[in-house]
Formats: structure tokens, sequence, C-alpha cells
């Protein structure tokens, strides 16, 4: 066997300390442990960090998992609540309300699937409304939760959650991690990029103070401005503002009284929609909007107008263009984060598109060289990421039913072939895509399909086996069982101060 050692791959320079880059350095520093590989990580505090994204999806449980942080530690050191799914008021018609949550619907009552019985019975006024099937959205009607069991008795009983927490906080316990293993941080403001004139790939950054970081590998996590990939490498940016117009958001704090809610809300508005995320000490609240339907001052106003609480801090406004990097592994640069794309932030895929870059990375470590076949591979699964990305959220606007000029365009608008596809199969024949890799599967397609008053045409046609007596009783049945499991769960906020007690003298200091 041939000696590599010379292409290996010996130092990692992180550019940014948001989310993106203290995720990364986390990761890294866990995975790469033993092997000498140095890892070093450059951040700005002039700059600062973008300083939004709140709410976060399942998937970064398991991200937790891997670096062994204990939950009811996270939770007390970022503020957190739980999120059972998220609430879409007024998105289909005004009034109109459903919840995308992390569960699944009823349970399986036959050969076809759940979805297709109620389908039926829904077509002839025998089946309540699609979320009294489904147990995660029964328990955030009502505030509560409770860790979902390992082994529930039945599929109904199956669920998972994740956080709505305070972002800085994550970033900091994750650079306290990090830093404890290895990485080295530096505080400095980067103001020139060397690479090498024949290959391109980037050799060491320079700091203000003079000093240079040079690199075998360099993670971009600079946030918007994609300082390496794009204001370097000239990567491209592929632009899906014809698809998700909005471009522009204000983001404010208020204070927070009652109950807390386990989920996350949007409510659509005249040219967006606007976010509520209950952490245990305030409620972040945005409003997200295009700018060719509204002005500033009206959007500030609308969110302004529409807090629950007092605001406890001035609004912030905050610019962006939805799309991705044309490559997001290019040459020895890897854009994580915000460098990488933004898809704006309605189902919260933002820092999960960074766990998945993370993991890609992980899995597909390179030599120095970065071999094509893995970086196009890479490209390929974040390619794939986002664009399945794209349709999801593209679903919610364009099966709105309201009146106002933005959501007439956004029905109107040319759908993308594989967005089309997906809607009429449902539409025809109830079917759901299935994919084998990507984040959002049939469970959440069907509840925004069905949220957004898209009904099915017809429906496995084995479900006609079953007589609509039986197709009642079973329906019934599983209502009342979810209803039951709902009636042992504890209230939201009793369950937050149970787990905060696990870490006693640990808590986070609300801002
Ligand atoms: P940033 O936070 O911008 O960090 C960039 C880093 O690079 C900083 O440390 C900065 O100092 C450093 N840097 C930049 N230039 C230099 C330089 N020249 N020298 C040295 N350092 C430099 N995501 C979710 O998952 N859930 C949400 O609910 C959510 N809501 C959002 C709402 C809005 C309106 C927006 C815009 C985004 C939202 N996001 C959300 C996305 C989320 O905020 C980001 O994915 C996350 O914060 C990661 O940002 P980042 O680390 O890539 O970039």
């Amino acid at each position: 066997m041939k000696d590599r050692s010379d292409q290996r791959v010996d130092r990692i320079v992180i550019v940014g300390g948001g989310t993106a880059g203290w995720m990364t350095a986390a990761a890294l520093s866990q995975k790469l442990a033993g092997t000498g590989i140095s890892i070093q990580l450059v951040e700005s505090s002039a700059i600062g960090t973008v300083g939004v994204g709140e709410a976060t999806l399942p998937q970064i449980r398991e991200f937790n998992r891997m670096l062994e942080i204990d939950e009811a530690e996270l939770m007390a050191r970022t503020s957190a609540t739980i999120k059972l799914g998220i609430e879409f008021r007024d998105w289909g018609r005004a009034g109109d309300h459903y919840i995308h949550p992390f569960g699944v619907h009823g349970e399986p009552i036959g050969p076809a699937d759940f979805h297709h019985y109620w389908a039926k019975a829904h077509s002839v006024g025998k089946a309540a409304d699609f979320g009294s099937y489904c147990l995660p959205i029964v328990a955030a009607r009502q505030n509560r939760f409770a860790l979902p069991p390992d082994n529930p008795a039945s599929p109904a009983h199956a669920y998972s959650y994740a956080f709505q927490f305070d972002a800085s906080l994550y970033a900091a316990f994750l650079a306290d991690y990090a830093c404890a293993r290895g990485v080295e941080r530096i505080e400095g403001k980067i103001v020139a990029v060397e690479c090498d004139g024949e290959s391109g790939f980037i050799r060491s950054v320079t700091l203000e103070s003079g000093s240079q970081l040079s690199g075998d590998l360099f993670v971009d996590c600079s946030g918007f401005r994609g300082l390496l990939i794009e204001q370097e490498m000239k990567t491209g940016f592929a632009d899906w503002s014809q698809w998700l117009p909005c471009n522009r958001a204000f983001a404010v704090p208020c204070t927070i009284s009652g109950p807390v809610a386990p989920y996350t809300r949007s409510t659509a508005r005249p040219a967006g929609w606007q976010w509520r995320i209950p952490l245990q000490h305030r409620i972040g609240n945005g409003h997200v909007y295009c700018d060719r339907y509204i002005n500033d001052q009206d959007a500030v106003d609308l969110l302004m107008n529409n807090l629950e609480g007092e605001p406890i801090a001035d609004p912030k406004q905050l610019f962006f263009t939805t799309g991705k990097r044309k490559k997001l592994w290019n040459r020895n640069c890897i854009a994580i984060g915000l460098s990488g794309g933004f898809l704006e932030p309605l189902e919260s895929t933002s820092i999960d598109l960074i766990q998945s870059g993370i993991l890609n990375l992980v899995a597909l470590f390179p030599e120095k060289q970065c071999a094509a076949s893995d970086v196009d591979e890479y490209n390929r699964l974040m390619d794939l990421e986002y664009d399945r990305i794209r349709d999801f959220l593209m679903l919610h606007y364009v099966l709105n039913q309201r009146d106002e000029p933005f959501w007439r365009d956004m029905r109107e608008m040319v759908w993308p072939d594989s967005l089309r596809e997906k809607i009429e199969a449902f539409k025809r024949r109830s079917i759901v895509p299935q994919y084998d890799q990507g984040l959002f599967q049939p469970a959440s397609w069907l509840s925004v399909l069905i949220g957004q008053n898209l009904l099915p045409e017809a429906w496995d046609p084995r479900v006609d086996a079953m007589t609509g007596d039986e197709l009642s009783t079973r329906l019934q049945r599983i209502r009342t069982s979810i209803e039951t499991g709902v009636d042992h769960m504890r209230d939201h906020r009793a369950f937050i101060e149970s787990y905060r007690a696990c870490f006693v003298g640990t808590e986070a200091k609300p801002a």
C-alpha cells in the first residue's frame, strides 16, 4: 500500500463563529479526535453574527446525541422550549389553521396508508379534521408534552420533537465544547485571502492584525457575505427568488406571559408571514416579507402591532436573497450555513442544512487535493437536499386561497416540475412523495397538502374493502387512544421546570 501521509489534511480553518461555525467546530473536534488535525476558528466580534435562528427540527437531537450532549443541560443553557411542530394560521384562507407536526397521523388500519382511509371517511363527512389523528398535534393544542416512549405500543404514539432556543447561547455552548476539545479560537477580522495561482486552492487568510492563518481545508461559515466561497472564489449563486420571493425580515423579541406553547407559529400576512417562537424567558417574533408588495415601514408596523408582549429590543432588519451557491464545495473550500445558501425561515431548515453539510463533510472527508469525485458527491447530496426543501417550502405558498396580490402571484407562478408532479399525484390518487433521503418525509407533505385544503379526488381502492361503519369505529378508536395518551402528558412549562431541575446550578441566565 502506498504511503499517502503527505496527502493528509493537517490543518482546517473555519471562518466564522455563528451557529454554523461553532456547530462545524464542535462536530469536527469530536469526529477527528485523536487524528492530530489542527482546527482553528476565526471570528470577528466587530462583525458579529446574524443573530436569528431560534426554531429547529428534530434532527438536531441526533446532532446533539452524536456530540454526547445531555438534552436537559442543553435546554437549561439555551433557555430552550420544546417544539412539536409548526402551526400555520391563515395560510389557506383567513381563519384556517393547521399544525405540521413531528409525527405521523393515525396508524395502519388496513393495507393502504392511513390517509387513504381518512380521505374516504372525510369525503362523506365521517372523519374529524386530520390533525385530530396525530398525537403531537393534539398535545400541542393543549400545551402538553412528555418525552416520547422508547417503544410505543402503537405507531400513533410515536413522535419526535425539536427545540426552540436562543441560538446565540447554543453557539456559545458549542464553542465551549469545541475549545475544550482542542479547537483554537481566534478573534480578528479577515482582510485578505491568499490562493494558489495554479490550483486556485485557498492557502491562507490574513487578519487585520497582520497575522496569517494557513490551512489545507477551509470551511466558509462567514454568513450571507460568503467571504471565501463567493467574494474570493466567485462560485456563483443560484437565485431562487422567482420561487421564494420573500427577501426581507424584521425580528424583535417580546416578553412572555401565560402558557408556553410547545410549537412555533407562522401567521400569513398580506405580503409574507410572521413567526412566533416561545423560549423560556421571551418570545422571538419576526415578519418575513417581499419588498415588492409592502414597504419597510408598513412591514415593521405590522410586526410591532401584532406582538403578544412588550418588545424588549428594537426591531432588527435583515436582508436576504433565497437560493444557494452553485457549488457548496469548491476546490478546498466548503460553504456551510448562510454562506452556502438560504431558503427563508419558513420551516426552520437552516440549522438542519448546517447539520447535513457537516455530516456529509465528515463522511467524504478529503485528502489535501480534494478529489473531484468526493467534491461532486458532496455537491450532489447537498443539491438534492436544497431542491427538496425548496419544493416543500413552495408547497405552503402555492396552495393558498388568499386574495392579496402577493398571494395571488404565489399561486399563479410557474411551479418547478418536481413540485407540480407531487401536487398532482396527491390530488389525483392521494399519493405522497417517498424519499430515501431528504428532510421532509410523507407525513410532512400530508400535513401541508391537507392543511392547505387540497383534498384528493380518489384514494387507494383497497380502502373500499372496509365498511363505512367499521371505518368510523377504527377512526374513533385512534382518536380516543391519542386523547388518553395526551391526558397522561404534563403541562409544557411543568415539563421544562422538571427537566431544568436535572441541571440545578447550571441554568442559562435569561437575557
Ligand atoms: P452568521 O451568524 O452571520 O455568522 C457569520 C460569522 O462569520 C460571524 O461570526 C462573523 O463574525 C464571521 N465573519 C464574517 N466575516 C468575517 C471576517 N471578514 N472576518 C472574521 N470573521 C468574519 N435558521 C433556523 O434553523 N431556524 C430559524 O428559525 C431561523 N430563522 C431565521 C430567520 C431569519 C430572518 C434569517 C435571516 C435566518 C434564520 N435562520 C434560521 C437561519 C439562521 O439564522 C442561520 O442559519 C444561522 O444563524 C447560521 O448563521 P451563520 O453561522 O451561517 O452566519
